[in-house]
């Protein structure tokens, strides 16, 4: 039995995990669940999953469950609840799928106690990567990828050498703008905006995938994750999303990672992680179909060349650009701003953001706000 906590457990990839587990149900317990707000959702997580803590970001919310489950289960709440959970001594794997810079303390939590965590938070890599990687090191704990190409990837090492690597390709879907110039994305609305072409996934990724911001982010998570120079990371449009992304090696040989496009699958692979176990997730048919590979516009989607520029300064430039883009999908989201404003603001943001580094979380999350703070001010006075 592995002993399995599930942070941010509502959300597209935290539901998902769920359904993993409740299918291998011999394999797997649930020891905690954190949540935000959905506490109609968690209520029924609770029920059955029957956790041992349940940890809920949102106060409020918090009290509607902990009068709900009526002393059955521990509720604890705030960001240190979120750290309790991801912590707790019964844990043997912690799946970080909360969305957001917000993500950094849970993961880092629960690596200080010697816990691996599957790792679906790409901001908390990309805002915290090194401290989080030192901090995995010293208490030899793993970080397992379930990011679809970052789980590709990592399967596509297994039992090679990372002296060997020559290159890793990132394939991207391109996203449901694919093909426009920037002009032609003008006035997008964020229902067009939020429909992905083959993945299911939450609203925060669904915009960041549009931008191709998510991509840019994923380049960053993979120089994190694997330890490669940024110009090793090479994005790749792949618009069938069947091939996950690749890894070439010094000899020439490329290997890559195939399947449908189903979240359930890195999520399995992770959690059984590192053995192999059999799914009953739809199988991969590969007849008739084709399978084809584009240069990503860099032009028209400014936000990918901006993620290696951050990657190759380093310090603080991932953070920042991580913050100042969580703030403007944010905006976006909530119609305050249009399409094309996200990149604008994002970029003029970093730009007028100084180097800086950060030997703390505690830190990292400083800035972090910092940063989110400059780009509300900046929208409120250049768009309202
Ligand atoms: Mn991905």
């Amino acid at each position: 039995m592995k002993n399995i906590a599930v942070l941010g457990s509502t959300g597209s990839v935290g539901r998902q995990t769920l359904e993993v587990i409740d299918e291998n149900k011999e394999h797997f317990r649930v020891t905690a669940l954190a949540a935000n707000k959905q506490t109609d959702l968690l209520l029924e997580q609770i029920e059955t999953f029957n956790p041992e803590m349940v940890a809920v970001y949102d106060k409020e919310s918090a009290k509607t469950v902990r009068t709900r489950v009526k002393g059955a289960v521990r509720v604890v709440c705030g960001m240190e609840g979120l750290c309790e959970a991801a912590a707790y001594e019964k844990n043997d794997l912690v799946v970080c799928a909360v969305a957001g810079s917000l993500g950094v303390l849970p993961a880092y939590s629960a690596l200080s106690q010697g816990k691996d965590i599957a790792l679906a938070n790409k901001e908390a890599m990309v805002a915290a990567g090194h401290i989080i990687n030192a901090e995995a090191k010293r208490q030899g704990a793993r970080i397992i990828p379930v990011d679809s190409e970052h789980s590709a990837i990592f399967q596509c090492l297994y039992g090679n050498d990372k002296k060997d690597v020559y290159k890793i390709w990132l394939t991207a879907s391109g996203g449901p703008f694919f093909g426009k110039t920037r002009e032609q994305m003008r006035g997008i609305t964020k229902e067009q905006a939020l429909k992905r072409p083959n993945w299911t996934m939450g609203q925060k990724i669904s915009i960041d995938s549009a931008t191709l911001m998510n991509k840019g982010l994923e380049v960053i998570e993979a120089v994190m994750l694997f330890g490669v120079a940024p110009d090793q990371v090479e994005v790749v449009v792949h618009s069938q999303s069947i091939v996950h992304s690749m890894v070439e090696y010094t000899d020439g040989s490329v290997m890559a990672q195939l399947g449908v496009a189903d979240m359930r699958l890195p999520i399995h692979v992770a959690l059984f992680y590192p053995k192999r176990q059999p799914s009953n997730l739809e199988r991969l048919r590969l007849f008739d179909r084709s399978l084809t590979f584009h240069r990503p516009d860099m032009q028209a989607f400014v936000l990918l060349g901006l993620a290696y520029d951050a990657i190759e300064k380093g310090g603080s430039y991932p953070l920042a650009l991580n913050a100042a883009n969580e703030v403007a999908v944010e905006m976006f989201l909530k119609d305050k701003i249009e399409f094309l404003d996200i990149a604008d603001i994002v970029s003029a943001v970093y730009e007028s953001t100084a180097a800086k580094t950060c030997a703390t979380v505690k830190e990292v999350m400083e800035l972090d706000r910092e940063i989110k703070e400059m780009t509300k001010a900046y929208i409120c006075a250049q768009y309202q």
